[in-house]
This record gives structure tokens, C-alpha cells and sequence, in this order.
């Protein structure tokens, strides 16, 4: 049987022996299930000067029926953290005046959040600079949180206020469990923000294409999707036809056997769509593969399969679902925060997921005169089949070097593409958000 290092510290000797030795201790984090409330306490909310984003977000929480709290004292799930008025380094001040009582009183898996206007758009250096020491001031609060809490922050744009609710929503929710300390840019929506009639099921009516949702990552992306009200096009090579077909009927989707390094993968997925459900509005870009190997010996054909799987085939299926993809639709691709950091024996591996944010972020100004959105995710340590196989110190250290002391999940980085894919979420594109516990590697 595999070594659980989370279980063996919540055991009695285990844990005896994780506090006297100082081991980290991780705490079981807050996911989401239908019927949840947005947050299981009180938020405060708070800032410098009082805002129209402060005030939205008061406006969020009341009609989730949300406790909303005026002072740092009182027991809290959650902060909200209006900075977007700072002007100068001298204005953080009011954030550590707020933040620091907060954090002593915020409730196990509470939720930082903390909300400024972009560095691009400052007035003038020092603004600027006080602005982007937003993000170091949260990144450090990441890492000081204790019992499964996180810390985010997000920059809305001067007069895109009204695109931040699905953020604030979603980082404040069990949706965002695995995503700490990571950064959000609210812009110009791209098409008209609409809100589901039922958040429970956020996704009504979509169709959804998943590649890769034979197993691990792709599976739970499945999932989700369809528990969020999507009907989902499941995506898989042949020789995973079974598990594929199992996935796609529990959930009342379709199966498509396809490779999608085939030149014609594209247009298969438009015309299965299409003669199936009437057409498709989601993509996922899921499928990937690994072939690690020390640059010195990565021959060339390691090389090619898995730039050819993880960012060539997504290129080539684009031509074709980009023009077909519903107006007003959303695309978001899977990274990896190898794509960002690097990682040691992943040159082809870091090329193809760094290609891909570059990608995400190139097509997403393409594709706004169409209304589609295009983000990424980044995920960091996730349990699956492929995670499992890691030799155990290396795996050990793979789910503990993070924040939030332990991997994460398959569900967390689907939570994270259900997010993008609202339609109440149009405000966000381009984005990539690492779903990583904060882990040490990379930014
Ligand atoms: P996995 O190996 O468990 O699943 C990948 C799925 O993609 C499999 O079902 C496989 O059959 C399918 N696939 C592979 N090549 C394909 C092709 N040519 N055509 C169609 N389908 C194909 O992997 P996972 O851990 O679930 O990873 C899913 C995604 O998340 C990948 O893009 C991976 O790079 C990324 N990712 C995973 C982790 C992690 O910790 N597990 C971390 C960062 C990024």
C-alpha cells in the first residue's frame, strides 16, 4: 500500500511526532458541493477609502445571505481588501492595519482576498510601485496562513468593476480550494456578463468538449462540468475507449475515440458536436503527455510527441474549433506551472506548457471581437495516476512544498476551468492561474 504522509500525521503517533519534530501538518480544505453556502461565516470588508468595488462586494454578500463584517476584530471566514484608492507605498499601511488583526481571527480554510488596480494603468512610478506590492504582501500572507487558508489577489481595471463578482465568488467559495496566492486580471468583459438563475448549476444549457477525460485531470474536468449543468463531449485516444465511454454515459455525455494529434482531430470534434448537441460553446485542451529525460538525452523524438500533443495539436485543432466554437463562448487550456518554473528533465514538457500560456494569452485578444474568452490553468502537485508512479521521496516532497502542505486534486483544477468557463466570468481572459497550493517551485 502507497505511503500517505497526510494520514500518517492526522494519526495519533503521527502526529505526536509531526509537532515535535515540526512537520507540517496539513488540514483537510474546503470543497465545494452543490447546495454549499458561498462561505461558511462572516466576510469583512474593508479597504482604503470606501469604493465602488468595496461596495459590490457588499452588495455579493448580501444577497447570498453573507454576514457582512465592518470590523477587524470580529470572527471572520473570509477578508475582502479594497486597495484599488492606494496611491502611494505610504497607503499599504492601511493594509497591514487590516489584514494583521484579521488574520488572527479568521476562521481554518478563511479566505484572503485583496483587490488593486493594475500596474499598467498607474498615474505615476510610485503609484505603480504601490500597486504591485500588493501582490508581495499577499504571496507572503500565502505563506504565513495556517489551517487550509489562502490569499489572492485581484486586479480590476478602472471601469470593469462590474466583472469581479464571479472572481470574488469564486475565490471566497470551495471552488478555489488549491488556488493560493496567485493574481487575476478583471478587465473590459468581453460580450455581456450574464448571471446563471442558479449558481448551483452555472453551466445550463453549454456543451462542453473535454480532451483527455479518459482519466486523472480530464476526468474530474468531466465531471464538474456536467455537475455545473454541461452536457460534456468526452475526448479520448482509442486504446482508453473503455474508460472514456465509462466517463462519457455516467455523466450523460458523448465519447469521441480520437487522437488529438490527428490532422483532422479539429474538424472531428466540430462535426461530432455539431450533428450531436447543435454545436459546443466549451473547450478544455486537456490531453498531455510527459516523456522525461535530461536535455542531454532527449532525442528528437521525445521531443516532438510531447510538444505535438501538449501545444501543436492544439494549435492545429483550433483552426478549426475557434470558428465554430458558439459566440460568446469559452476556451481554457491545461499548463503547468513546469511551463513557468521550469523543471528539472521536462525541457520538451516546460516548452510545450510555457507555449501554451503564451498561446492563452495571444489568442484571448484574438478572440474578443468573437465574445470567447481563453485562459489557462496551471496545475502544481495533483494527485493522480500519473503523480502516483513519482519514487516516494520525490513525490513526498512534491505535495509538502507548497503552502497548504499537501497535493492537490484533480477536482481543484477542474473547480478552477468551471470558473473560466461562466459566463458570468467574461471579464476574465487571458489569465493563467496556477492551482498549486502556492508551491515553492516557480513564481
Ligand atoms: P493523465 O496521464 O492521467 O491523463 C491524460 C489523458 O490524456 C489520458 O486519458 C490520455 O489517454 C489522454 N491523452 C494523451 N495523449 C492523447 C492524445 N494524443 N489524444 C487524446 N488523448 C490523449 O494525466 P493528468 O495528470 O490527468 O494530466 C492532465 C493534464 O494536466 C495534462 O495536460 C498534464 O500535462 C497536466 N498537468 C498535470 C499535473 C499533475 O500533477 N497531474 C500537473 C501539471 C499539469
Amino acid at each position: 500500500m502507497a505511503f500517505d504522509y497526510g494520514k500518517f500525521v492526522s494519526s495519533g503517533f503521527g502526529k505526536q511526532l509531526a509537532t515535535s519534530l515540526g512537520l507540517p501538518r496539513p488540514t483537510k480544505l474546503r470543497r465545494q458541493s452543490p447546495g454549499d453556502p458561498l462561505i461558511g461565516g462572516a466576510v469583512l470588508v474593508d479597504g482604503h477609502g470606501d469604493t465602488p468595488v468595496s461596495e459590490r462586494v457588499r452588495v455579493l454578500l448580501e444577497s447570498e445571505g453573507v454576514q457582512v463584517a465592518t470590523s477587524p476584530s470580529t470572527s471572520v471566514a473570509g477578508v475582502v481588501i479594497d486597495m484599488t484608492q492606494i496611491e502611494t507605498p505610504a497607503d499599504l499601511e492601511t493594509l497591514r492595519a487590516i489584514a494583521g488583526p484579521a488574520l488572527k481571527t479568521l476562521a481554518p480554510t478563511g479566505r484572503v482576498i485583496v483587490v488593486g488596480r493594475p500596474v499598467e494603468e498607474a498615474r505615476d512610478v510610485a503609484q505603480a510601485a504601490a500597486r504591485r506590492a500588493l501582490e508581495g504582501i499577499v504571496r507572503s500572507i500565502g505563506k504565513e496562513m495556517r489551517g487550509g487558508g489562502t490569499a489572492n489577489t485581484v486586479y480590476v481595471a478602472e471601469g470593469a468593476e462590474s466583472g469581479i463578482d464571479a472572481t470574488i465568488r469564486f475565490f471566497l467559495s470551495g471552488r478555489s480550494a488549491y488556488v493560493d496566492a496567485q493574481v487575476v486580471h478583471v478587465g473590459e468583459p468581453v460580450g455581456e456578463l450574464t448571471q446563471p438563475s442558479d449558481w448551483d448549476q452555472p453551466l445550463a444549457d453549454k456543451v462542453a468538449v473535454v480532451t483527455g477525460a479518459a482519466r486523472g485531470i480530464g476526468a474530474a474536468i468531466a465531471e464538474v462540468l456536467a455537475r455545473d449543468g454541461a452536457t460534456v463531449v468526452c475526448v479520448d485516444i482509442p486504446a482508453a475507449g473503455g474508460p472514456l465511454a465509462e466517463v462519457a454515459n455516467r455523466l450523460g455525455g458523448s465519447a469521441l475515440q480520437l487522437d488529438v494529434t490527428a490532422e483532422d482531430a479539429g474538424a472531428k470534434i466540430v462535426d461530432h458536436a455539431t450533428s450531436l448537441h447543435g454545436g459546443f460553446d466549451i473547450v478544455v485542451h486537456n490531453a498531455g503527455i510527459t516523456r522525461d529525460k535530461l536535455l542531454v538525452n532527449t532525442d528528437a523524438d521525445r521531443w516532438h510527441s510531447v510538444l505535438d500533443v501538449n501545444l501543436l495539436s492544439i494549435l492545429r485543432m483550433n483552426e478549426a474549433l475557434v470558428s465554430a466554437i458558439n459566440a460568446g463562448g469559452h476556451i481554457v487550456n491545461v499548463a503547468s506551472i513546469a511551463g513557468i518554473a521550469g523543471n528539472r528533465g521536462q525541457t520538451n514538457y516546460g516548452a510545450s506548457k510555457a507555449g501554451v500560456i503564451g498561446m492563452t494569452s495571444s489568442l484571448a485578444e484574438e478572440l474578443r471581437s468573437k465574445g470567447v474568452t481563453v485562459n489557462a490553468v496551471a496545475p502544481g502537485f495533483i494527485e493522480t495516476e500519473m503523480t502516483a508512479k513519482i519514487p516516494l521521496a520525490t513525490r513526498e516532497v512534491g505535495r509538502l512544498t507548497n503552502s497548504l502542505s499537501q497535493g492537490g486534486l484533480p477536482v481543484d483544477v477542474a473547480e478552477t476551468i468551471g470558473w473560466f468557463a461562466w459566463d458570468a466570468n467574461r471579464a476574465v481572459t487571458g489569465n493563467t492561474v496556477r492551482v498549486c497550493g502556492q508551491m515553492l517551485l516557480g513564481a
